[in-house]
C-alpha cells in the first residue's frame, strides 16, 4: 500500500484532486466571465456625497485631465500619432519609446470622467485624438509612433533601433499596446462608441498572430499588457485574449523561448516559482494584478498559490508605512527584505496605483478585509501624496524623508510640473475617477462596505436591488452611519469592514506594530441597538431580514497611534510614526522652526488633534506635546506635504 502510494503517477493525480479540491470552493460563486468570486460595485453605480475624495476627483476632472492633454500636445505625443499616419512630417518628438502610453492613459481617465460626468465637448476632443490614433495603426494593426515614423532611430540610449518586435525587454512595444487595451475598455464602457476598441481589438489580432506557441516567444520587458488583454476578454468573451495574457506570463523566466531579462522584469525564474516581489516594483505590480487576474478567470491554483506567497512576503518585509512600495531609486526596485530606508525610499506613485488595482483584485479572490487594508492606507497615503492639491504638480518617487538637500524627484525638492518620463502624473489621471469603485462589492447575498466614503449607491445583489447610503467625515472622524434601504423586506447579509488600525495592525503582517495595544472598542449598532459583532475576515457580518429604513452606526475610534517598525528595519531603528485612521502623519519643516530630522518623540508624549481648515485644504494636524513644557511637534497627513516649498520631512522620529 505504501509502496504504491509512492508511486509517481498517484502522487501527481492526488496533487491534481487537492489543487482542484481547492480551486473548486475558492471559485464556488464564480460569475461566468467575470470570474472573480465577488464583483466590485462600478463607481457609477456610487454618486459621491463626500468632500474629501469628491474635492480631488473633481480636481482631475477640472485641471489634471486638461493639463494632461495639454502638456501632450505641447511636447509632441499627439504630433507623433499624426507624423506615423502621413498626417504631417518630421522625427518621433520625445525622449520616451512609451510616450504612447501617456496618451492611452489621460483617455482612460477621461473616459471614467466622462462616465460619471458626461462632457460632449471632452468626448469629441477624445474622438479627434483616437482619429489621429487610428491614422497611425498601420494596415495589420501595429501601432507604436516611434517605430513606424522611423525604425532606424531610437527615442533613448537604452532603447535599440531595429525591426517590429526587436529588443523586447526595453522597447515597450507591448507596454504601449496594454494601455491602447486598457484604454480602450474605458472608453468603450463609457461611451458605447468601438472607434477605439476596434484600433485595440486590431492591434490584439496582431499581438496573437505573431506571438504564441511555436510563434514568437518573448515576453515583454514591461507588463501591463497581460491586464489590458484581460479586460479585451471581458469586453468581447473572446478567450483567446486571455489565452494570450497568461502565455505572455508563462514565458517569463522560461529561458526555452528566450533570453532571460533577469530580476529587474521580474523574469528571472517562473512566475508560478516566484515568492519574493524583486526588481521594478511598477512592472511587479502590474504582473501581480495580471496573475491575480489568471488565478481568478482561469482558476488556475499554481497562480493563486504564487500571488499568495509573494503579497505576504510584500507586507511582511517590503512595504512602507505610506503603502508604498520600492526602496530603490537604482532600477526603481524592490530593495532586499527588511530594506526599507526613509530619504531614499523610491516609492513611485505607479507603483502605488499598482498596489490598489493588485490589492483589490486579491480581495476580489479571498474576501478578506487585509486587501482592503493595504489598499486603504496606499490610497489615502502614498498615492495621493503623488499629485498636488491643485491637481498641477507631481512626485514621481514619494520619499518618507527630505533632509530639503537631495533632489529626490528627478533632480526636485518638491512635486514637478510635468516630466521627460510622464508615467506618473498620467497614472494619477487614470486612476482617480475610478476612486468610488473600491468602496462596496457583493457576492451572492451578501454585500461588503469596504472603505468609508460619504455616498449613495444601488447595488444589485441576487435576490433584488438594495440602497445604501454612507454619511461619515472620514477620514477625520471615524463615525460612519450606513442607511439600508432594500426595495422591500429582505434577508442578506451586511459585510461592513472592520479596519486592522482599529484592532491594533496598522498594516497586516509583522512589519509595523502599535506601541500601545490599550484601544477603545469599535462598536456597531443596528437600528441603534448594540450588535453581537460576529467577525470573519476582517469584517462585522450582520445577517438579518432588512428593511427600508433600518440604520447600521459604526464607530471607529480614532487616537493617534504610535507606530513602531520590525526591529530588522534598521533605518526605523528607535524611531515612531504617528498615524491617525488611515492616515499617515508626518513633521515638516515649515510647521516647525524649519527642522524637524533631529526632533524626538519621547515615550511620554501626549497627543492632541487640531482641526486647521484654512490649511491645505483642510487638514486635521497632530501636535506633540512634550514633558516639560518644550516647544511643541505640528504633525500633518503625509500626502498633504511639499505645498508650501522645500524643506525637511519626516515619517519616523526618534524616540530618544
Ligand atoms: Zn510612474
Amino acid at each position: 500500500m505504501k509502496k504504491s502510494f509512492n508511486s509517481p503517477i498517484l502522487k501527481i493525480l492526488l496533487a491534481v484532486f487537492i489543487a482542484l479540491t481547492i480551486s473548486c470552493s475558492l471559485f464556488k460563486n464564480k460569475n461566468e466571465k467575470w470570474g472573480y468570486p465577488i464583483t466590485p460595485v462600478s463607481f457609477t453605480d456610487v454618486t459621491l456625497t463626500d468632500t474629501f475624495w469628491s474635492k480631488r476627483i473633481a480636481t482631475n476632472r477640472d485641471v489634471t485631465i486638461p493639463y494632461g492633454f495639454k502638456k501632450c500636445e505641447e511636447e509632441g505625443r499627439m504630433r507623433n500619432f499624426e507624423r506615423a499616419g502621413g498626417l504631417l512630417e518630421g522625427d518621433y518628438e520625445g525622449k520616451m519609446p512609451f510616450d504612447d502610453s501617456d496618451v492611452y492613459k489621460i483617455i482612460e481617465g477621461a473616459s471614467y470622467s466622462l462616465r460619471t460626468n458626461p462632457d460632449k465637448k471632452l468626448e469629441s476632443y477624445i474622438d479627434s485624438i483616437i482619429e489621429k490614433i487610428a491614422a497611425a495603426q498601420e494596415e495589420d494593426g501595429y501601432l507604436c509612433t516611434w517605430k513606424t515614423i522611423n525604425p532606424d532611430t531610437a527615442p533613448a540610449w537604452w532603447v535599440k533601433p531595429g525591426p517590429r518586435w526587436f529588443n523586447l525587454g526595453a522597447n515597450h512595444e507591448l507596454y504601449n499596446a496594454g494601455h491602447i487595451y486598457e484604454a480602450a475598455y474605458a472608453h468603450f464602457l463609457a461611451t458605447g462608441k468601438r472607434n477605439f476598441l476596434d484600433i485595440a481589438l486590431k492591434n490584439a489580432d496582431l499581438i496573437a498572430a505573431v506571438f504564441g506557441p511555436g510563434k514568437k516567444m518573448q515576453p515583454p520587458g514591461h507588463q501591463i499588457i497581460e491586464t489590458g488583454l484581460v479586460k479585451l476578454y471581458l469586453a468581447t468573451g473572446n478567450r483567446k485574449y486571455l489565452e494570450l495574457a497568461k502565455f505572455f506570463l508563462d514565458q517569463r523566466g522560461n529561458a526555452a523561448g528566450h533570453e532571460l531579462y533577469g530580476a529587474y522584469s521580474q523574469d528571472h525564474i517562473p512566475v508560478v516559482d516566484q515568492d519574493e516581489a524583486v526588481g521594478h516594483a511598477v512592472r511587479a505590480m502590474y504582473m501581480y494584478a495580471g496573475m491575480a487576474d489568471i488565478a481568478a478567470l482561469m482558476q488556475d491554483s499554481l497562480y493563486l498559490n504564487a500571488v499568495d506567497k509573494i503579497w505576504d512576503n510584500v507586507v511582511t518585509k517590503k512595504i512602507y508605512l505610506t503603502g508604498g512600495v520600492g526602496a530603490r531609486h537604482d532600477g526603481e526596485a524592490f530593495g532586499d527584505n527588511y530594506e526599507l530606508p526613509n530619504l531614499t525610499a523610491y516609492n513611485e506613485t505607479c507603483a502605488a496605483i499598482g498596489n490598489i488595482y493588485w490589492n483589490q483584485r486579491m480581495f476580489l479572490l479571498h474576501g478578506d478585509s487585509k486587501y482592503i487594508d493595504v489598499l486603504e492606507r496606499t490610497l489615502y497615503n502614498g498615492m495621493i501624496s503623488g499629485v498636488s492639491l491643485d491637481g498641477e504638480s507631481f512626485f514621481y518617487p514619494n520619499c518618507l524623508a527630505s533632509d530639503g538637500k537631495y533632489a529626490f524627484n528627478q533632480g526636485a525638492l518638491t512635486r514637478q510640473p510635468w516630466f521627460d518620463c510622464s508615467c506618473c502624473p498620467s497614472n494619477v489621471i487614470r486612476f482617480m475617477p475610478s476612486v468610488p469603485n473600491y468602496i462596496f462589492a457583493h457576492r451572492g447575498q451578501s454585500l461588503y462596505v469596504n472603505l468609508f466614503i460619504a455616498c449613495s449607491a444601488n447595488i444589485q445583489l441576487d435576490k433584488g436591488k438594495v440602497a445604501i447610503s454612507q454619511e461619515t467625515n472620514y477620514p477625520w472622524d471615524g463615525n460612519i452611519v450606513i442607511h439600508v434601504d432594500p426595495k422591500s423586506r429582505k434577508q442578506f447579509t451586511l459585510r461592513v469592514r472592520i479596519p486592522g488600525w482599529a484592532m491594533n495592525q496598522p498594516l497586516p503582517g509583522d512589519l509595523y506594530r502599535f506601541a500601545e495595544n490599550d484601544t477603545e472598542k469599535v462598536t456597531l449598532t443596528v437600528n441603534g441597538k448594540h450588535a453581537n459583532i460576529k467577525m470573519d475576515q476582517g469584517y462585522a457580518v450582520i445577517d438579518r431580514k432588512w428593511e427600508k429604513g433600518d440604520v447600521v452606526r459604526l464607530s471607529l475610534p480614532m487616537p493617534i497611534r504610535r507606530v513602531l517598525a520590525n526591529e530588522k528595519v534598521k533605518d526605523d531603528s528607535n524611531k515612531v510614526a504617528l498615524i491617525r485612521g488611515p492616515l499617515t502623519f508626518c513633521a515638516e519643516g515649515v510647521d516647525n522652526d524649519g527642522k524637524v530630522l533631529d526632533r524626538i518623540i519621547p515615550d511620554d508624549a501626549q497627543f492632541t488633534i487640531e482641526s486647521r481648515p484654512d490649511l491645505l485644504h483642510g487638514i486635521t494636524g497632530i501636535k506633540v506635546l512634550y514633558p516639560g513644557g518644550k516647544s511643541d511637534l505640528i504633525e500633518i497627513p503625509y500626502y498633504a506635504w511639499s505645498h508650501r516649498g522645500p524643506g525637511e520631512m519626516t515619517v519616523w522620529i526618534a524616540r530618544k
